[in-house]
């Protein structure tokens, strides 16, 4: 099999789907890897390190001849329409988010695997970008409010006096909120986090940090958050409000599979923090757990500052290119078998990733 990677096209991507390393494995598996020019660049991989692992550089089209294409974001509807018909494209695909690329997809006979849609299964782990890309953005997200603080994180004792460390709230502790509470330990800042599913009291303290409780609890389907009632959201806005007082630094990551995210924190709430604080809304991307967030920005209200950061996880794009191609390197894996291309169906990583949905009989497809 001939596996193809181009540059990726979308605005702010700095990450790439593979790295030198999976280069290597790939070509031990008995395929043959084509990368465009220039596709490692903005995660600082020359082109010469993926020569040098057995691949060959493409200086125009490296998806046209391919069987498997890697990607990060989704190539262009143009891009999807000139892959060889029955081609197999991986990456953070979001079909649905736009309907020239599904369209691309359908009609050219794409096997499509959007990697989101993986089941979170433990086999799956390895696979798992919205892991492995969650790390590095809630890490991110906790730099970025140290950064715009106008305060140290962690305490100081000097010459000058006593400085007392930053209070730092994670709102949301899933993967991302549970590195960003790390980060901001590590920074030596007062870690408090909260979530709605109560399991998450135990992983908050376990990285030193304090659970916050806000007498909700909405545990959902498949080990994720349910959406809350009426009232339970607002006991948990009457509850956060008063807390919010004393906060210096909140970091939000608050989300719903599926849903815009929770809208958490309201102005009114902003407007009862001390001026200096910092608010990053890592859930930007989703329209944000702060009601002021503009996405991309970064705004001041009352005295607070307030971050929507998009492409967090490009911010560190080496090693989350790192970790993606892994990632990826795992699922197609499975669709690799002396040196050609099979598709289990009966395994249920392919046959829920797979999009568009297989019918009642998998097999007929490609
Ligand atoms: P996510 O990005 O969907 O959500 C982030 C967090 O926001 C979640 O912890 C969620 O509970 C929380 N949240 C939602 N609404 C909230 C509200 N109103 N107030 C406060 N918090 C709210 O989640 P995620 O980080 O992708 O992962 C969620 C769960 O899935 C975790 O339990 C994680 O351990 C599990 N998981 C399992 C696997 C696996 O076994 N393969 C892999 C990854 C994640």
């Amino acid at each position: 099999v001939t596996i193809g990677v181009a540059r990726e096209s979308a605005q702010g991507e700095a990450r790439v789907a593979l790295t030198p390393e999976t280069t290597r494995k790939y070509v031990a598996a008995g395929a043959r890897v084509r990368v465009q020019r220039g596709a490692g660049a903005g995660a600082h991989v020359p082109d010469q390190a993926y020569a040098d692992a057995g691949a060959e550089l493409v200086d125009g089209d490296a998806l046209a001849d391919a069987d498997i294409v890697l990607c990060v974001q989704p190539p262009a509807a143009h891009a999807i329409a000139g892959m060889k018909p029955g081609a197999v494209l991986v990456g953070a695909l979001q079909p649905q988010a736009d309907e020239s690329r599904a369209e691309a997809i359908r009609s050219h006979g794409i096997v499509a695997f959007p990697l989101e849609r993986l089941p979170r299964t433990t086999r799956a782990q390895a696979m798992d970008i919205l892991s492995s890309q969650a790390g590095m953005a809630g890490y991110k997200a906790t730099l970025i409010a140290a950064q715009l603080a106008p305060r140290f994180f962690p305490m100081l004792t000097t010459a000058a006096g006593t400085i007392r460390p930053s209070k730092v709230l994670v709102v949301g502790a899933g993967v991302a909120g549970l590195q960003a509470i790390a980060t901001a330990r590590r920074l030596g800042a007062q870690v408090e986090g909260f979530d709605v599913r109560p399991e998450t009291r135990e992983q908050i303290e376990s990285l030193g940090g304090k659970f916050l409780d806000l007498g909700v609890s909405a545990a959902g389907e498949g080990g994720y958050a349910r959406q809350l009632t009426d009232e339970e959201r607002a006991e948990q806005q009457r509850r956060l409000a008063e807390h919010l007082k004393g906060v210096d630094v909140v970091v939000c990551t608050a989300a719903v599979p599926g849903r815009p995210a929770p809208k958490i924190i309201s102005a009114a709430m902003v407007s009862g923090m001390k001026p200096g604080s910092v608010i990053v809304d890592l859930a930007a991307e989703t329209g944000g757990n702060c009601e002021l967030t503009r996405r991309g920005e970064t705004i001041e209200s009352g005295g607070v500052r307030i971050a929507g950061p998009l492409d967090l996880a490009s911010m560190g794009a080496l090693h989350a290119s790192e970790m993606f191609a892994r990632n990826v390197y795992n699922f197609v894996s499975l669709l690799l078998e002396g040196g050609g291309l099979v598709f289990d169906w009966d395994d249920e990583l392919l046959a829920k990733t797979v999009w568009p949905e297989r019918g009642e009989d998998p097999a007929v497809v490609p």
